[in-house]
């Protein structure tokens, strides 16, 4: 057994000050000696690090970083150097499962594809293709969301497509989406080794993307370390590191953004030939943030005028900036509008496509950008758009397809509606695609009453039996990370190959794999009565996609699975003109605005109205950045007499999602096995609580139970972590997500997990 260090507990490892480059660390957990390692990168969060796997006599039996890697020079967190051991699971699903007589029995693939194929025909014929609908994740490979596109979208003929990645990053690109014409984080990893200053905005870094902290305290070690600015309303590690934090209470994110602009404004701070040249839409934000004098943001958001104005000094005036925006953002009240006003903080200052200048609307998942890279998660296909004929009979023209089959009446249908068609019964076949709703969704009494109607036939594909399979009418096995060969792309738009490693167990099987045979049995051709999908295996299918990205902003057309293997990811666009990929997007100052590139047309940030193409062309921004903004507005659940507090959820270091993986290698459901619930002690101390007391927190809509945590966040906040559910079989009142409401953002759908008015009670 080799292990470089005890990562559930020294969660980031010894110190290798930043000295002009980032020094290597490689990472490494064995509980064998490998006979060979196998080119990959982790799948446990969107920071993509390189890793390989160590395999002996067919298994899985530890892992290490690549030193050559560009995203993590070796080094890897807690979650990486576990979560594998979920690959080796006993419970694994090795089967596929069908309900008969309410109960899950076994059954052979052939009776599954009969059933599956039988049940979507019968339902294309009664109620049409708007009938079936998909739910997918954050966790599939490029090569599997570009085949489900396909599939569904030409094939079918559903816009009932969408992700989980819906819960987490549709924040994330809406706002690259509604600033600078289309998705893709403008920035490089490498601005954190030379920035002059970082804000965190709702990004927990130090516990959600362990190694990306990893290097900003390298940085902070170094000997030039960076100015840091923490907007949360707990009391982080990140928070702990900052020159300044600013917690505001939940919800008025948005009215302390316009307060930091507000003293941009007033001081000069500005940058006027970027916001002349480059920009449209100044005079809005000067007029919107005009009111939002810092004893004004002090009085709405709680955040002391005077830090306000420290913060500015930092931010206003550092030579360079990174900004990084999560889920402290994406998933609170008016979500979009906020994320938009980071963008905006560095459009005003020309902080964009140059060394150390780069704002990153972060993703969640390992594999969310590929999500909405490849029209999986409620974006069009490679950055097209879908209001735009000339784009969809593009689209067209490579699927070989009429522009008609493809759906584009409407924009692609989000998450939280699929759910709600699936509830009025206008969905009768739901397929998930490794993803627990069961305990992921908000206020998940309604979401286990939708699973379980007889009027809708579920199917769930998975590695591991959860709160989902548990409704589920037909269960599929997947093979995961490790058992097969693909490719994913992280935050930083760097696409790496993982190769398989292992056989997958039993007769689980790729998700690729079932999705081709799917089309195949289903008998899906293009326009010349060829098969729709015209490949057979992982390798065709990314062929495939470097020929429908080539020439949009994610162009993979300079990539190939050979040129992925053996050294460091690379970032995309990698295209004739970009060989090695490009590190910075809009080094020009020239923005994918223009109304025949955009990617939509936008919408209305207060009200999710979306812009018309005869509107947009009227004012066509050509190239140039739109600076956006939105009135502020009170949330619509707050804190009242009954329930006096405001619940925010959020991950812990040691976990990932609903813990289907993390929770299943030994160290890390050691480190973190239950729910808790944190509070300020000045709201527990009247209420009799004291630390590791049992209480229950309770909403409107359900209610958690679990030990009191105190400190180290705001008074009138509560925290509780949203990973945990009952298919562990320790309890069935553990999810957070029983207590959050149901609503989401006007413009980019994210439901809102980061505000709901509770009560708490100590309850012996
Ligand atoms: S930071 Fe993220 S990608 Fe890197 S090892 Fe940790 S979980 Fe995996």
């Amino acid at each position: 057994m080799t292990q470089t260090r005890e990562s559930t507990v020294d969660i980031w490892g010894p110190r290798t000050p930043f000295t002009g480059s980032w020094p290597e660390r490689v990472d490494e957990r064995t509980l064998e000696e490998p006979e060979r390692w196998v080119q990959s990168a982790c799948v446990l969060c969107s920071n993509g690090c390189g890793i390989d796997i160590g395999v002996r006599d067919g298994r899985i039996v530890g892992v290490r970083g690549r030193a050559q890697d560009r995203v993590n020079h070796g080094r890897l967190g807690p979650k990486g150097l576990n979560g594998w051991e979920a690959n080796n699971s006993a419970d694994r699903l090795t089967q596929p499962l069908l309900r008969r007589d309410g109960e899950l029995q076994p059954v052979s693939w052939e009776e599954a594809f009969d059933v599956l194929v039988g049940r979507t025909r019968s339902i294309l014929d009664e109620y049409g293709p708007g009938a079936i609908g998909f739910y997918n994740t954050g966790q599939l490979f490029l090569e599997e969301y570009y085949t489900l596109s396909l599939v569904a979208e030409a094939g079918i003929g559903t816009a009932h497509v969408d992700g989980n990645t819906r819960l987490c990053t549709a924040t994330a690109s809406t706002a690259l989406i509604e600033s600078f014409g289309s998705d893709g984080q403008p920035g490089s990893y490498t601005d954190f080794d030379v920035t002059d200053a970082i804000m965190h905005v709702g990004h927990n870094v130090a516990a959600t993307q362990t190694v990306l902290w990893t290097r900003i305290l390298d940085r902070l070690e170094g000997s030039n370390p960076p100015r840091l600015v923490v907007i949360d309303p707990r009391l982080t590690q990140a928070a702990r590191r900052a020159d300044v934090h600013l917690a505001p209470r939940p919800g008025t994110n948005l009215p302390l953004l316009y307060g930091l602009i507000h003293l941009m404004i007033a001081n000069d701070h500005l940058d006027h030939a970027f916001i002349g040249e480059h920009t449209v839409g100044f005079s809005d934000l000067e007029t919107i943030s005009s009111t939002w004098t810092p004893d004004r943001v002090e009085a709405v958001t709680g955040v002391p005028a005077a830090k306000v104005e420290a913060a500015e000094e930092i931010i206003g005036t550092a030579p360079t900036l990174v900004s990084t925006v999560l889920q402290g953002v994406y998933q609170s009240w008016q979500a979009t509008a906020s994320a938009v006003q980071v963008n905006n903080i560095h459009l005003v200052r020309g902080m964009l496509g140059r060394p150390g200048a780069a704002v990153f609307q972060m993703n969640g998942q390992p594999t969310a950008q590929n999500t909405r890279e490849c029209g999986a998660n409620g974006e069009m296909v490679a950055f097209r758009n879908w209001n735009n004929i000339a784009h969809i009979e593009d689209l067209a023209r490579i699927w070989n397809v009429e522009p008609e089959r493809i759906p584009h009446w409407a924009p692609p249908t989000h998450a939280m509606q699929i759910f709600r068609l699936a509830e009025t019964g206008s969905i009768r076949l739901l397929w998930i695609m490794c993803t627990n709703p069961g305990v992921s969704l908000p206020e998940l009494g309604r979401i286990r009453d939708i699973l379980s109607s007889d009027d809708v036939f579920v199917v769930v594909s998975d590695a591991f039996p959860n709160e989902t399979t548990a409704h589920a009418d037909l269960v599929l096995p997947a093979a995961i990370w490790g058992e097969k060969t693909g490719a994913f792309t992280n935050a930083d738009r760097t696409v790496h190959i993982s190769h398989k490693a292992v056989e997958p167990p039993g007769e689980a099987r790729p998700d690729l794999d079932v999705l081709l045979e799917y089309s195949r049995r289903m008998g899906f051709k293009d326009k010349d009565g060829e098969p729709l999908v015209k490949w057979t295996d992982a390798a065709g299918a990314f062929d495939a996609w470097r020929e429908c990205s080539r020439g949009q902003p994610c162009d993979y057309s300079g990539l190939s699975y050979e040129k992925l293997t053996g050294g460091s990811g690379i970032q995309w666009p990698c295209n004739d003109e970009f060989p090695d990929g490009r590190e910075r997007l809009y080094q020009d100052g020239i923005f994918n605005t223009a109304a025949d590139v955009c990617e939509t047309y936008g919408h209305d940030l207060a009200t999710g109205a979306e812009i018309t193409p005869e509107e947009y062309r009227k004012d066509d921004p050509a190239g140039r950045a739109k600076i956006k903004v939105a009135e502020y507005a009170a949330p619509p659940e707050e804190p009242d007499a009954d329930y006096p507090f405001l619940l925010i959820t959020g991950r812990v270091v040691h976990h990932f999602h609903t813990r289907t993986k993390t929770g299943r290698a030994p160290a890390l459901d050691a480190a973190a096995p239950n729910v808790w619930v944190q509070l300020a002690e000045a709201d527990a101390e009247p209420l009799g609580i004291g630390e590791g007391d049992m209480v229950e927190v309770r909403s409107r809509r359900g209610s958690v139970r679990g030990p009191a945590r105190l400190g180290e966040i705001e008074p009138g906040s509560v925290f509780v972590p949203f990973h945990f559910g009952s298919a562990d079989g320790r309890g069935d009142r553990r999810a957070a997500n029983e207590m959050t409401i149901t609503g989401w953002d006007p413009v980019s759908k994210q439901p809102y997990f980061k505000y709901s008015a509770v009560a708490v009670e100590k309850v012996g």
